[in-house]
């Protein structure tokens, strides 16, 4: 996309030429259009819970759910509002990565810390499938930002748990490679299709719409991880096999 600017320019009365800009604005072009698709998804994934609270709480107004089934409908409406918390709260994260706030100052993070809040905050959902985790973990500290390194562990390990199968198993190991840190965490579930493996990183991508209702989740995981990579200036590699499992590492 180039951006056209020409003004004449008169000696005399007389024109004399012209001065022509021409600028590249593509990459500018591509961040309003990113913007634009950004926004049409986020009012549509916030329309489909608040149409499904209102409706919901519409007909147990007008008395037309019997006494016996409020405790249903109630819990649809606390599920959707939960949807909601959580999906304006990753709206939130995803754009304070995109203009990271500078009182926000990195600082040397403690990763083998981090790895073992994150496990224990996932418990309950992995004792839920039977999940077992293995933590493997060497000291490594690295400078970064505290809330945004926790939210990467969070998510890779929230997902391999949820993507996982019943009595699966979880890997989560930080090693030192030469002058790096390696995060790796890997799971025995369902695994992600070839063709998937670079859309995931998406913003709202999420492979089997229909599948992963029932998990539940924001389709912004995934994304705040690679934002939050890229800040750190980490990369991310991925393995996976459908049926067989996922192995996702981040390199910083
Ligand atoms: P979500 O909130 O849906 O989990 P993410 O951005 O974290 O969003 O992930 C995007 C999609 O990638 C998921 O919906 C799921 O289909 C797939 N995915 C992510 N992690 C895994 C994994 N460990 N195993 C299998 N599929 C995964």
């Amino acid at each position: 996309y180039y951006q056209l600017f020409a003004n004449p320019v008169f000696q005399d009365e007389v024109l004399s030429g012209a001065i022509v800009v021409i600028m590249d604005v593509t990459e500018k072009e591509q961040r309003d259009a990113l913007r634009r698709e950004f926004t049409t998804n986020v009012s549509h994934e916030l329309k489909t819970p608040l149409t499904s609270i209102s409706g919901t709480a519409e007909i147990m107004g007008n008395g037309l759910v019997k006494q016996e089934d409020v405790p249903h409908f109630a819990n649809i409406i606390y599920k959707e509002a939960q949807r909601l918390i959580a999906l304006v709260g990753d709206i939130i994260k995803l754009s304070k990565l995109e203009e990271p706030d500078m009182t926000e100052q990195k600082e040397m993070v403690n990763m083998a810390e981090v790895v073992e809040s994150v496990v224990e905050t996932l418990e309950v959902p992995a004792a839920k499938k039977n999940i077992s985790f293995l933590v493997k973990t060497e000291d490594c500290v690295i400078l970064g930002i505290p809330s945004i390194l926790n939210e990467i562990v969070y998510n890779l390990c929230d997902n391999a748990v949820k993507y996982n199968v019943e009595k699966g198993k979880v890997t989560v190991s930080l090693k030192k490679k030469e002058k790096r840190t390696v995060l790796t965490v890997e799971d025995t579930g369902i695994g992600i299709p070839r063709e998937e493996q670079e859309r995931i990183f998406e913003r709202f991508y999420r492979v089997d719409k229909s599948h992963s209702k029932d998990i539940g989740g924001t389709g912004l995981g995934l994304s705040i991880v690679k934002h939050g990579a890229a800040y750190h200036n980490a990369e991310i590699t991925l393995e996976s096999e459908v049926g067989k499992g996922t192995k996702i590492s981040i390199i910083f």
